[in-house]
């Protein structure tokens, strides 16, 4: 129950800090306003139409784009966020939705031709057991497609930032918000965002348990703990197939995380990614893919093409072993190229 509650103050915590420096936020980009998708015709001319979901209105106006765009953001395959549990974020984060159309009207950060590159950089060891860093940044490329460079290692003792020891686990915490001044001070010329990746515990503030990550927009800098993803940091036991396990929870935090940088805020509308979670366990219930809307947000501020991005994150999780997602995007880069479905 404690560590549940814990999750929702971190969580939280996160969220009201990438929130509350948004609308400062560095380039920015505002694009047409589109039309609301048209509402069905329906046979019976007297009848009134059936509405349209608002999880479907979310997507806006598809009908004038290219056939591999209409079938990148078709929501045929994807399932609506289902009703939360009581503990689950929405239930105790009743947030307001952002649309597309949301999206456009927002003053967001985008990747320009002067800044357009992620930057990983590790901070501390990162011992056999955790994730693959060098396959988690082909995998950040291939959710953005945009250019990642991993930054040589640094120290726990070379970052400038308070430790203390954590009275309930006994083990060693950075203070988040120095880290993320240390890092302001390295963010390259080129950086879209410079996210500080570490298997060391986090606090945010002297009075807090802990953080996952923290991130500050308008510096576009962000530091994310992996440590308590792995059971292991709990003295519980890692289970059978803890390995795809601590790589599926590694993915969904760095895409999560770097998602918001682009000014998406919690997906409200499909199972998607880009949702929040109140606890480890409801982002363990999450796909690791973004849904329509927020798929169309993040085309909007980076232009890829939706196929490519799709064989290139197959590959990537099929070599994370991620297997439901390899299959899911291999599936996806079928639908988009050829209008054939072969899953769900
Ligand atoms: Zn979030
Ligand atoms: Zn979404």
């Amino acid at each position: 129950m404690l560590r549940r509650w814990l999750a929702v103050l971190v969580v939280g915590g996160f969220w009201t800090i990438a929130l509350g420096t948004a609308c400062d936020a560095g380039p920015r980009q505002r694009e047409p306003l589109g039309k609301t998708n048209p509402v069905p015709m329906h046979p019976a001319p007297t009848a009134k139409p059936a509405p349209v979901p608002a999880r479907v209105a979310a997507i806006g106006y598809t009908t004038p784009l290219a056939p591999e765009l209409r079938r990148a953001f078709d929501y045929a395959a994807f399932e609506p966020m289902p009703e939360p549990g009581p503990d689950d974020w929405l239930a105790r984060h009743p947030e307001k939705p952002q649309s597309f159309q949301d999206y456009l009207r927002a003053d967001r950060s985008v990747p320009n031709p002067q800044r357009n590159v992620i930057y990983l950089l590790p901070v501390g060891a990162f011992p056999a057991t955790a994730p693959p860093l060098a396959q988690l940044a082909t995998l950040v490329r291939a959710f953005f497609m945009l250019e990642v460079k991993t930054l040589p290692a640094v120290n726990v003792g070379d970052v400038t930032a308070t430790m203390r020891i954590n009275e309930g686990t006994k083990k060693r915490q950075l203070f988040a918000p120095e880290v993320l001044g240390w890092l302001t001070k390295r963010l390259p010329d080129d950086a879209f965002g410079l996210v500080a990746v570490t298997m060391e515990d986090l606090y945010p503030r002297p009075s807090w348990n802990f953080v996952f990550g923290m991130a500050s927009l308008k510096e576009r800098v962000g530091v994310q703990s992996l440590a308590r993803q792995d059971p292991a940091f709990f003295g519980e036991p890692r289970p059978d197939g803890g390995q795809t396990l601590a790589r599926r929870r590694a993915t969904w935090t760095l895409v999560h995380e770097i998602s918001h940088m682009f000014g998406l805020t919690h997906c409200t509308y499909w199972r998607c990614v880009v949702a929040g979670s109140n606890s480890q366990d409801e982002a363990d219930r999450s796909p690791l893919h973004a849904c329509p809307v927020c798929l169309r947000k993040l085309y909007s501020a980076i232009k890829f093409d939706p196929a490519s991005r799709e064989d290139a994150l197959a590959a990537v999780f099929g070599k994370l072993g991620i297997d439901d997602e390899a299959a899911w995007s291999a599936a996806r880069a079928t639908w988009i190229r050829n209008g054939v479905r072969t899953v769900r």
